[in-house]
This record gives structure tokens, C-alpha cells and sequence, in this order.
């Protein structure tokens, strides 16, 4: 199939081109962009000239920060064309319901990707979890936004969500894992004075069965960086580490492989080809319901201004 990438920024050159290079479901057609191109691409300036010029092209994949994305989408989806969404889904609740309500009137698939979900150990740690009696989960997700978000001042912006952007992908670990929905019930936002986002946060989630679940996000991390999810049953404790990609059951921490993270966006473009296949929508939106609701809960403190 052909496809379209539109917002050439970093996660599109870095995961989505040599993913599409590499898929034997897609070929990469054409761009769209203000400023990137992709080499030896048909590129466009807007999202009407792409949909006006290639009919053909009957699917796109949005790597858009989430406040651009909703218009781009729903223009995509009203041309009927077949949409896939980086994460989060939106900016907003409201407007996924939305894109979700456009797919299924227009006939076309629609899918809110979690990339961190196709993590390498994650499938493990949810068979794993399937039969255990959860006594803790801890999220511990700390890194640093100088080195993984350089110049992307959209981050500090309403609808940017701040470490919520990283903090999203271990919530859509946590929903995807747990046998077990949780429900938010406390969260603390750390908010420096120049932002409208938070830098780090506290999360505090009620379990079903009464475990203590918690995660602590942090955009202030220098030196080693920590995206683990520790999770104690009745039965012992396994812990997920580096975003998903190693896994470790009650020993030392595993050495990490040097690109543990490369098999994520290669599924996802599986997945999204099986969802076309079948005329799937995939909108799970309980990770951004959970990011949601620490907006709406959330104490806010001030902390110093965040200065690049
Ligand atoms: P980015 O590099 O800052 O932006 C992506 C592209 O979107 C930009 O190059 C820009 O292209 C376009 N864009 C930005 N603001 C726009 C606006 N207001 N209107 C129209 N187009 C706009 O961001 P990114 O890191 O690639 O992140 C994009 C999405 O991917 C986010 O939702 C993020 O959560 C997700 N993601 C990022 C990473 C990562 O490591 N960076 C990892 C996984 C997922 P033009 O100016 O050329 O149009």
C-alpha cells in the first residue's frame, strides 16, 4: 500500500522512514510538511494539496505534535482515507471521540498507536501478569528533556502535556499489562513558572484488588535515564525495564541491548496493516484518559522556570 508521512520532525526520521523502508506492507509515497522532506519523496505543503493530488495514496500516518493533528486528521478521514496517529491520540478527549465517530461514518480505519506497547518484553510481562495477584506496581520514568526533546517548545504549551508526553507511553505499558483497570485517584504537577505543562509528576492509582499502584515522572533526569515499571505479585516480582524492551524476574538488572527499542515501530506498521485488512478501528484511549484525569485531579505547584 501506499502511504503518506505528514509532519517530517524528529520521530519521523528517526523510527517512521526506516520503518515504512523496512515494511513489506507500505511504500512511502509521499510527504507533508512545512519544512522536512524525505529524500527521493513526493513532497507537499499542506494536507489538502496531498488529498487533492493523490487519491491513490489511500493511507496516512500523522507524526504531528497532538494540537496540529485533529484538523489534519479529520480532513483525512472525511477524504476517506485510512489514518494512523502517533501518540498521544489528540490533544484532547473530545476531539478523539471525534476521529473515532468520522472512521466509522466514512468506512476507514482509524488507529491510536502506543509504540511503547510494541516494546520487546512487554507481550511477556502481560502473559506473565495474566494469572498473578498484583500486590505493587511502581513506574519510574525519568529522563532528561534536554536530550530527548531539543527545541520542541510545543511541549511546554497548552496541549503539549509536558512529561506526560513520555509519561504516556509507561501508562500505555500499565493498561496494556494489568488484567485490571485502574483509576486514578491522586496526582501532584510540578509546573515551572514559564510553562503551561508540567516537568514532573506523581501519580497515585486506585487497583480493583488494592494494590498500591504509583508513578513518578520526571523530565529533570540527567546521567542515567529510567523508564522501568516494577511490578511486585503474590507470587514474586518482575520489572520491566528501558521502556519495555528488557524484562526481569527477581535478579540483577539486565545489560541492555544497544537498540532495544527498534522492533517497536516496525509492529506498529504491521499492526496498522492488519487493521486495514480487516476494516479495524483500534482507539484504546485509556492511557490519555489516565494522563486526563491527573489534569482534572492534579495538585499544581510551581516550581523554577525551565530555561533550554
Ligand atoms: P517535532 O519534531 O517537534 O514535530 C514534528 C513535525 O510536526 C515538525 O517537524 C513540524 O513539521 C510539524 N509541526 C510542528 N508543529 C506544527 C504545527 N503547529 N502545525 C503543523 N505542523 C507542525 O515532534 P516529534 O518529536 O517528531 O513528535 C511528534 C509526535 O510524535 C508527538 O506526539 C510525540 O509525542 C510523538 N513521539 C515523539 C518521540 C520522540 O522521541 N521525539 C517518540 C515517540 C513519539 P513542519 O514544521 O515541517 O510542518
Amino acid at each position: 500500500m501506499d502511504i503518506a508521512l505528514i509532519g517530517i520532525g524528529k520521530i519521523a526520521r528517526d523510527q517512521h522512514v526506516p520503518a515504512i523502508a523496512n515494511s513489506p506492507d507500505f511504500t512511502l509515497s509521499a510527504t507533508v510538511s512545512r519544512h522536512g522532506t524525505v529524500d527521493g519523496v513526493e513532497h507537499y505543503g499542506d494536507i489538502d494539496a496531498l488529498l487533492a493530488a493523490r487519491e491513490d495514496i489511500r493511507v496516512v500516518s500523522l507524526c504531528l505534535p497532538p494540537v496540529p493533528r485533529f484538523e489534519v486528521a479529520a480532513k483525512a478521514l472525511k477524504a476517506g482515507r485510512h489514518v494512523m496517529l502517533e501518540k498521544p491520540p489528540g490533544a484532547t478527549l473530545s476531539e478523539c471521540y471525534a476521529l473515532e465517530k468520522l472512521a466509522r461514518e466514512h468506512g476507514v480505519s482509524l488507529y491510536a498507536t502506543w509504540h511503547s506497547r510494541e516494546a520487546d518484553k512487554v507481550s511477556t510481562a502481560k502473559a506473565w501478569l495474566a494469572d498473578k495477584t498484583l500486590t505493587s506496581l511502581k513506574v519510574t520514568w525519568q529522563e532528561d528533556v534536554r536530550r530527548w526533546h531539543p527545541g520542541q517548545d510545543w511541549i511546554w504549551q497548552p496541549g503539549g502535556m509536558g512529561v506526560f508526553d513520555p509519561g504516556i507511553n509507561a501508562l500505555s505499558i500499565v493498561t496494556e499489562i494489568l488484567p485490571h483497570d485502574i483509576r486514578l485517584t491522586d496526582a501532584h504537577l510540578f509546573v515551572p513558572e514559564n510553562c503551561q505543562t508540567p516537568i514532573a509528576a506523581d501519580l497515585t492509582f486506585a487497583h480493583p484488588q488494592g494494590a498500591k499502584v504509583t508513578a513518578n515522572l520526571d523530565f529533570r533526569k540527567e546521567g542515567e535515564q529510567i523508564w522501568s515499571i516494577e511490578v511486585v505479585t503474590t507470587d514474586g516480582t518482575m520489572t520491566l525495564y528501558d521502556g519495555g524492551a528488557q524484562i526481569d524476574f527477581g535478579g540483577d538488572a539486565p545489560v541492555f541491548d544497544d537498540q532495544p527499542l527498534s522492533g517497536e515501530y516496525p509492529r506498529l506498521y504491521a499492526n496498522m496493516a492488519r487493521l486495514i485488512e480487516r476494516g479495524g478501528i483500534d482507539m484504546d484511549l485509556r492511557p490519555f484518559a489516565l494522563v486526563a484525569d491527573a489534569n482534572l485531579l492534579g495538585r499544581s505547584e510551581p516550581v523554577e522556570p525551565f530555561e533550554v
